[in-house]
């Protein structure tokens, strides 16, 4: 009878063509999601140069006889994985409160960058299969070689020149990602390609660990810390994977 019953379930869901999870019957869950967040910690994240030093220490601790543990950080607003608002270089921009949520969740492309690129410009960006994305993620050397996970500062991170970026922000894209603390090329005269992205009003992600994704799409949510009248906040960024990726991975292993 059990049988017959089970046999009967999957029969008609074969007829109607997908699962209870397409039906939308499927609670919210953290089932699929990948978290891309870099971990804040003073030995292990990186800080960008001449930025302020990341201190994380107990006012009060259990283990040292307190009836309670409490903490108190100290830490720049662009540490770790984070989020510029436009008030970081435009002037009057919108503060890290005021950035709407609609960048900040949805599709993103994940767009896998070689090692040996430093200047993702609008040749190397357009050597990849970008447009039509919403939101564009790039992985770079910094996540080959695990650079967010590493308290040295690298100068020679991948970087978006402002040609690319131009090009971003032209097609509508409305949320730009990278995997190291800053999308501006170290030691760049001007940071024209943050002026160019948050003077459209497009948020930069900055300090994304892509190493547990691969190229392809995924649904995004990253989500600052609400400060306000602020440049920018820390962030949590959690990735899932969209369908079509496997088709995707296996055209890149051909090419
Ligand atoms: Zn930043």
């Amino acid at each position: 009878m059990i049988v017959r019953l089970c046999f009967t379930l999957l029969l008609s869901l074969v007829a109607s063509g997908c699962t209870p999870r397409e039906q939308g019957a499927r609670e919210l869950s953290a089932e699929g999601w990948i978290d891309v967040t870099a971990t804040l910690d003073p030995a292990r994240t990186p800080v960008y140069e001449g930025d302020a030093p990341m201190q994380f220490g107990f006012l009060k601790d259990m283990r040292k006889g307190d009836k309670l543990t409490l903490s108190v950080y100290s830490l720049g607003a662009h540490s770790g994985t984070h989020i510029d608002a436009p008030m970081h270089f435009v002037p009057n921009g919108a503060p890290i409160d005021q950035v709407a949520l609609d960048p900040l969740i949805g599709a993103a492309r994940v767009i896998d960058i070689p090692d040996s690129v430093q200047a993702i410009d609008a040749v190397e960006l357009n050597r990849h299969d970008w447009r039509g994305a919403q939101r564009v993620l790039f992985r770079t050397r910094s996540t080959l070689r695990g650079w967010m996970d590493s308290a040295a500062f690298h100068r020679q991170f991948a970087y978006i020149a402002p040609d690319a970026a131009k090009l971003l922000a032209d097609a509508g894209v409305v949320l730009v990602g990278v995997d190291y603390i800053s999308a501006e090329q170290f030691g760049a005269a001007a940071p024209r390609t943050h002026q160019i992205l948050l003077g459209r009003g497009i948020p930069i992600v900055e300090g994304l660990d892509l190493r547990p994704v691969q190229a392809g799409d995924y649904d995004l949510i990253v989500l600052p810390l609400k400060v306000r009248g602020h440049e920018g906040a820390p962030a949590r960024a959690i990735m899932r994977n969209r369908t079509g990726n496997e088709r995707k991975l296996w055209l890149g292993a051909v090419r």
